[in-house]
């Protein structure tokens, strides 16, 4: 379990956002294009998680590795903001 990755969803629609469930909880949760590509692209199962169970997910973990935020992602919350 300790090698699991998950995929952490939001809370709200960056454009072209597709809506998800969260594995654990069932809550609905959006995921950015970004993210969209790296599910179709991640070579391994990955679980898609709401913020909450995430961040229970990365604390149960005694050593989780969280990848450092890419340059689309960046560009995605930047076109977010300026549109909100
Ligand atoms: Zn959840």
């Amino acid at each position: 379990m300790s090698d699991e990755a998950i995929l952490i969803g939001g809370s709200s629609g960056v454009a072209g956002s597709k809506q998800y469930k969260c594995a654990e909880c069932d809550v609905d949760v959006w995921i950015a294009p970004s993210g969209q590509r790296t599910l179709a692209t991640y070579l391994f199962p990955m679980r898609i998680l709401c913020f909450i169970c995430g961040l229970l997910s990365i604390a149960s973990n005694p050593d989780p590795k969280i990848q450092p935020i890419q340059a689309e992602q960046l560009r995605e919350i930047e076109q977010h903001l300026r549109r909100n």
